[in-house]
């Protein structure tokens, strides 16, 4: 059983302190190396927390140079469409719902960026964990091999990708198979930062790395079952929380 530490909405406006937060917890621990999402260009206003750092892209080749793993996570971060794709977490979408031309401009226009500034690896982050049919066959046609999202304890194909869970923003697990954390630092209370370094010590011998976790596709029956459960279950949750909060 192995965790892995996903951080979304990396971007030069991010709020620094609370990721400096994030980085002092991770400091002690050189072997764990998380995922992060780093937007291309970011233009969603709710990510303008602090001015835009001049050497954001430097700080993202360091982090890089440390061992952590880049995934772009969309282009410019505006939700156009409601939609909640093929997961249904989310209800906002930058990419499902779009034609295939649009859908392949963007994130093209996304990985070039990505690949100017030298830190484009082939990993996608959908904004809102929301992405259709189409965005799958868009990624694959621009040499991306695999997403941080999915049902189950096991990563698995989706389309000619591969899918590795993301289940919780939470350490739960049932045991078996890998689990990705997923952090939103950027509106992370202090009390979360030390539920974070609690739980980062009690379980720093199960951490595992996106690309590694990505070697480990399993398609047989417990990997299936368990993709169907949490499946259904995340649905009802959120489908009840939706429900109360409305
Ligand atoms: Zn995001």
């Amino acid at each position: 059983m192995n965790f892995i530490l996903r951080v979304d909405d990396i971007c030069p406006t991010m709020d620094w302190d609370r990721f400096g937060r994030f980085e002092k917890v991770l400091s002690q621990y050189e072997h764990i190396k998380p995922l992060l999402g780093v937007i291309p260009d970011n233009r969603d206003v709710r990510l303008q927390i602090h001015p835009p750092r001049a050497d954001f892209w430097d700080q993202v080749r360091r982090w890089r140079a440390m061992g952590w793993t880049i995934a772009q996570h969309g282009y410019t971060h505006e939700y156009t469409q409601r939609d909640g794709g093929i997961l249904g977490i989310g209800r906002q979408s930058e990419f499902a719902g779009l034609a295939y031309a649009d859908q392949f401009a963007r994130l093209q226009a996304g990985k070039e960026i990505l690949i100017a500034q030298d830190v484009w690896a082939p990993y996608f982050m959908a904004p809102s964990h929301s992405f259709d049919e189409t965005t799958l066959a868009a990624l694959s046609d621009l040499g991306f091999t695999a997403i941080t999202d999915g049902y189950g304890v096991f990563p698995y194909r989706m389309g000619r990708l591969i899918a590795v869970p993301q289940l919780f923003s939470k350490p739960l697990h049932f045991g078996l198979g890998i689990y990705t954390i997923c952090l939103h630092t950027n509106s992370m209370k202090e009390e979360q930062f030390s539920q974070l370094a609690q739980a980062i010590a009690r379980h720093s011998a199960n951490f595992a790395t996106f690309p590694i976790a990505c070697l480990d596709s399993r398609e047989g029956m417990v990997a299936q079952g368990a993709r169907h459960l949490t499946a259904i279950s995340l649905k009802a949750m959120r489908a009840l929380r939706r429900r109360r909060s409305e």
